[in-house]
């Protein structure tokens, strides 16, 4: 029960990384509340004891009115993972307005927002932990993937200058790379694609979400106390 009476909120809760995250946590006893945009399995959550709120992590209002109400409900909020994410991909010269925007608006503008509305609670009680998913994307650039590879990239700047700005309220602020998980996300992709992905990983194997949270945890935990503003990729070896 290592993160007993921990209040954590997962972004993106709802399935695929997010939704192993918040089990996870849920199984050593944390207080866990998920978020999602469209749709969620709410009897499997409720059946778990896990809160589920629709809030378009996009939209400052409904993330700083979510984060109140938890606040109110709980105390304080001691873990964030910022998670929810979405992809639009296409080559740079086809791509639309629309599609780079709901990228950056979702996956880089909703970590700014979340953590923008978490920060003051957990200043208070001088306490508090940041995990941001960003991607190898953002790491390497991948073609057809400017908007997403530039909102990851994005995510891993604002990771390392809220680590500095928090540093001293005894934040820790960091993000976690993945490479290629198998969730909904990846199923979409052709199985050439899957296949040159493979081809290129060391390790000869795509990971799972679980692998993932098991580091997110790891970084939420007072077990990670002294490591801060990094990125670690999990990846299989694939950046190094
Ligand atoms: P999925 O597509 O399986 O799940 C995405 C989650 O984000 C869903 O719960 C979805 O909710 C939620 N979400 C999307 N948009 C919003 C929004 N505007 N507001 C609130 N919630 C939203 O993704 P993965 O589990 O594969 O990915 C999770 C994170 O990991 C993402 O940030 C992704 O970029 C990153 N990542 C994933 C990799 C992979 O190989 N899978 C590799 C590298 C990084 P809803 O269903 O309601 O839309």
């Amino acid at each position: 029960m290592e993160f007993k009476d921990k209040v954590v909120i997962v972004t993106g809760g709802s399935r695929g990384i997010g939704k192993s995250i918040a089990e996870s946590f849920k199984q050593d006893g944390a207080e866990v509340i998920i978020t999602y945009k469209n749709s969620v399995n709410g009897e499997h959550f409720d059946s778990l004891g896990i809160k589920h709120f629709q809030c378009d992590v996009a939209d400052i209002k409904a993330v700083q009115s979510l984060t109140e109400e938890i606040v109110k409900q709980f105390g304080k909020i001691d873990i964030l993972v910022n998670n929810a994410g979405v992809t639009k991909d296409g080559l740079l010269m086809r791509m639309s307005e629309e599609d780079w925007d709901i990228v950056i608006d979702t996956n880089l503008k909703g970590v700014f927002n979340f953590i923008k509305s978490v920060t003051r609670p957990m200043m208070g009680k001088r306490y508090g932990k940041i995990v941001n998913i960003t991607s190898i994307s953002g790491i390497m650039g991948n073609p057809g993937q400017a908007n997403y590879s530039a909102s990851k990239a994005g995510v891993i700047g604002l990771t390392k200058s809220v680590a500095k700005e928090l540093a001293s309220r005894n934040i820790n602020v960091n993000a976690v790379a993945p490479g290629f998980i198998e969730t909904e996300m990846t199923d979409k992709l052709s199985d050439d694609v899957k296949q040159n992905y493979l081809n290129s990983i060391p390790l000869k194997r795509f990971a799972s979400a679980d692998e993932v949270s098991a580091l997110v945890k790891f970084l939420s935990s007072d077990k990670s106390s002294y490591i801060t503003g990094q990125t670690i990729c999990i990846d299989g070896g694939l950046v190094m």
